[in-house]
């Protein structure tokens, strides 16, 4: 794989910061992006942009074919070589956290009372875990939690003595946004539904490495944001199944969701449409579309295969070096590492390092529950994009040295 000639793809790896050559470590935040989808958005406003759907003209006509052919790719990119997703259960959203919102307000709103239970997990990002107890809250459900081993697993044990009858809802993350833990997530599926709750899975951190097939997974719900795959932010999807999201009461009213509006009374479309009140983040769509089919003609097994090296030697560095502590050691974990320095405070370690043009994040990256879980207020965080190479983790390693001497 000729890594140089994909890195050429991102303007953005060509320029210095702080007088550095860029070393990108913080695409776990958001992707960094490729000239095809910043020609594809550019184009799109140049040329083809008016409102969607019901257009009377040329324009309208060419808005709405790019706006649902955007649809059809992210069908087709969620079918992976199984069977096909429906156009009409992929659902545009402003990314992860309202497509979540929506599950919870929606689904959860018409289908939980006193005594149902929704189960989340300790390393769940705050996406995954505050629209959980608005709506437990509101219908008198209870949250319950999976916890997480010091290896940064979740607990399979304590999962399976807390699914019961009561469980209505499994809402958990494929990948950590922390800890790079990849979780076990078809058979948590399988044992959810064993129980006959629904579940649903926050692909925020696996769409960029994993390749996804919905039909084969099972899960009933699965979410994610465009920016965290190349793609321009204000998009995401939820994909459900049909059937449920087809029961599904509307969240939000407005424009294009309904059917009839009258005074007696207002009807409303049925899914997709349902559920997208007010003119949509076309440009997004259109932008998102562009990149699934950009990253779809590249060689994803080669990409992951690579990914995958670079990771090791990032967790490698990060372990031996000497007054380092990297958060959990799960067995399977890609895309992000994190770690404390001894006697330095996260955010002091990040502008140091940005000062060596090397891109973390410090902080508690919106999981205030696993810091407390781990004993830390917050920590430094590398990942990983499909343009990372060891060269970048060893410009990383650099600079982290010279932080530990200066810190
Ligand atoms: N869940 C996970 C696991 C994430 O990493 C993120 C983004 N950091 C989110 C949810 C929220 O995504 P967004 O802000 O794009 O809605």
């Amino acid at each position: 794989m000729d890594i140089d000639a994909l890195r050429a793809h991102f303007p953005a790896l060509g320029q210095s910061v702080n007088g550095k050559p860029l070393v990108y470590l913080d695409s776990a935040a958001s992707t960094l992006k490729p000239q095809a989808v910043i020609d594809a958005l550019s184009h799109y406003y140049a040329y083809d942009h008016s409102n969607v759907h019901r257009g009377a003209h040329a324009l309208a006509d060419r808005a709405t074919a790019a706006f649902e052919a955007a649809r059809d790719a992210v069908a087709r990119f969620l079918s992976g070589s199984g069977e096909a997703v429906r156009r009409e259960e992929i659902i545009w959203t402003r990314g992860t956290t309202e497509a979540i919102n929506l599950v919870a307000q929606s689904w959860g709103g018409a289908n939980l009372c006193a005594g149902d239970e929704v189960l989340i997990s300790e390393m769940e990002h705050h996406a995954n875990i505050v629209p959980w107890q608005m709506v437990c809250e509101r219908t008198g459900a209870t949250l319950k939690v999976i916890p997480v081993t010091d290896a940064g697993e979740l607990d399979l044990e304590a999962f399976e003595s807390l699914l019961s009858e009561r469980t209505k809802l499994l809402a958990v993350t494929h990948v950590s946004n922390v800890l790079g833990t990849v979780n076990p997530v078809a058979w948590l599926t399988q044992k959810a539904h064993g129980v006959g709750a629904k579940v649903l899975i926050d692909g925020a951190q696996a769409v960029a490495h994993i390749e996804l097939d919905m039909k084969a997974l099972d899960a009933d719900f699965y979410v994610f944001s465009g920016h965290k795959l190349y793609g321009p932010t204000g998009i995401g999807m939820l994909y459900g199944k049909f059937e449920l999201l087809a029961a599904m009461p509307p969240w939000q009213g407005g424009g294009e969701m309904i059917d009839r509006v009258s005074f007696e009374g207002t009807t409303y479309q049925a899914p997709p449409f349902r559920f997208e009140a007010g003119t949509p983040h076309i440009a997004g769509a259109v932008g998102l579309g562009a990149a699934i089919e950009w990253f779809q003609a590249l060689d994803r097994k080669a990409l992951e295969a690579h990914e995958a090296s670079v990771f090791k030697a990032l967790d490698d560095l990060l372990r031996t070096t000497e007054g380092v502590q990297v958060l959990g050691s799960a067995r399977d974990r890609l895309g992000a590492v994190s770690f404390t320095v001894d006697g330095a405070h996260p955010s002091d370690v990040g502008a140091f390092l940005d000062q060596a043009g090397v891109a973390v994040r410090t902080g508690h990256h919106c999981c205030q529950p696993l810091m407390a879980r781990f004993g830390v207020p917050g920590t430094v965080r590398a990942s990983l994009a499909l343009h990372s190479t060891k060269e970048d983790v060893f410009a990383f390693g650099e600079a982290l040295g010279k932080a530990k001497r200066f810190l």
